[in-house]
């Protein structure tokens, strides 16, 4: 099925193109009626050359049993039509405002805005209602939506049906024993000729270049920046010879954190301090590995919410995050019933706290303490496995953004 492999390919290149002008109304509109377009020519094609295709009974029955129930795809096919003969779609400019307090107070809300309007001109409209209060971090994120979707940004739509046609595309080459075609390179490079039933990492949902975030208690913007590092083995048999080896043999997060929390150990007892770590699973592989810095709480919490971003855009089934951390070892209210986070009480203790989570419900919590001798030396003692009331939920806090998410996730139907 040469040409709907090759328009599948398309449809990735008009994605980015899509992305590309996201702030550009109308040539925004233009690259989507091409790819709603694009997406659509995919099963013509397939559809055209059925006779040639081995097995296509089954794998095509399949797929239009799995994706006949979906709203998303019933969408698909309507504004497909309405594009080639009607109209364009109703497209609203939107901007969705997250408003986060702590880890337990958040709200979300979508306005509807003008899409120059700059994310000083939204904010201020909205803090102009005394109710509002200004505490927190807020993130402000563009967005266009379809009135008949309403539910969508539109990349993410789009990118959902363009990952049921790879799934699609995929079943065909399999029945026929390919994984893959050979195909000319494209541009962008990441357009190959590879059939994913993954979600593509190029094609980011949650692009920072969408969001700008305010922290209230200041007033100023937080930016955010990202380094990228590439492996280097000389640098690894360095990072060997300082720290002595391990190696992670798991294949998910649940059975790798006590294995991290030893190489946690070594690293600590070294350096004295540890930087905060995460690693995303998917299907039992790491699909990624970030350093999470932020430089106060509300960096952290929107961290955390960044994060939550992330695994979405990997659709990471899971997550594992190795962090020093303040801990005490009870529950301490203050006059208004509130519990007092550790970090702001006299009795609080270092450490070192290792914790995973899965999509599907498992919950690790590893806390082990430490103190400092006088020499500066790093003294571990046992370390507390949860989640019970010692190492319980608050420690899992940070992971709430991202619970929030799978959830999210799992009453649309994303898998
Ligand atoms: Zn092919
Ligand atoms: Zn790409």
């Amino acid at each position: 099925m040469p040409t709907a492999h090759k328009r599948l390919m398309d449809c990735h290149a008009m994605w980015h193109a899509m992305s590309a002008t996201y702030m550009e109304p109308d040539d925004f509109r233009m690259h989507l009626n091409s790819l709603v377009q694009g997406l659509r020519n995919v099963t013509f094609m397939i559809q055209k050359q059925k006779a040639e295709l081995p097995d296509y009974e089954e794998w095509y029955t399949n797929f239009v049993r799995d994706v006949t129930p979906k709203p998303l795809m019933r969408w698909a096919v309507k504004s497909r039509n309405r594009i080639v003969k009607e109209s364009d779609l109703e497209l609203l400019s939107e901007a969705k405002i997250r408003w986060v307090a702590n880890w337990i107070t958040k709200e979300e809300r979508k306005f509807t805005f003008p899409p120059r309007m700059s994310s000083q001109q939204m904010l201020a409209a909205i803090f102009s209602d005394p109710g509002n209060p200004r505490v927190g971090v807020v993130t402000v994120s563009r967005r266009w939506v379809d009135k008949a979707l309403p539910d969508y940004e539109l990349l993410h739509a789009t990118r959902e049906i363009f990952i049921e046609l790879s799934r699609l595309l995929y079943a065909g080459h399999a029945a026929a024993g390919v994984e893959s075609c050979a195909m000319d390179s494209r541009d962008p490079a990441c357009v190959t000729s590879n059939i994913s039933v993954h979600p593509l990492l190029c094609m980011d949902i949650n692009s920072a270049l969408r969001q700008e975030h305010v922290d209230l208690e200041d007033g100023f913007g937080i930016s955010e920046v990202v380094h990228s590092i590439t492996r280097d083995e000389r640098q690894v048999e360095k990072a060997n010879k300082r720290y002595g080896t391990f190696s992670v043999t798991a294949t998910g997060p649940i059975e790798a954190a006590p294995q991290l929390m030893k190489s946690a150990q070594m690293v600590m007892l070294k350096d004295k301090n540890h930087m905060p770590m995460v690693w995303s699973y998917r299907d039992g592989k790491i699909v990624d590995m970030i350093s999470p810095n932020f430089f106060d709480q509300n960096g952290k919490y929107l961290m955390f919410h960044r994060l939550a971003d992330r695994v979405e855009t990997l659709r990471a089934d899971g997550v594992v995050l190795v962090i020093e951390a303040w801990w005490a070892p009870d529950d301490k209210r203050d006059a208004q019933g509130l519990p007092i986070p550790p970090r702001d009480r006299e009795d609080r203790q270092e450490v070192l706290h290792v914790a995973a989570a899965t999509r599907a419900g498992e919950r690790v919590s590893l806390l082990s303490p430490f103190s400092r001798s006088e020499s500066g030396e790093i003294v571990f003692g046992e370390t507390i496995s949860g989640p019970d009331e010692d190492a319980g939920l608050s420690a899992l806090g940070p992971f709430l953004p991202i619970f929030e998410r799978w959830k999210q996730m799992d009453e649309r139907g994303e898998r």
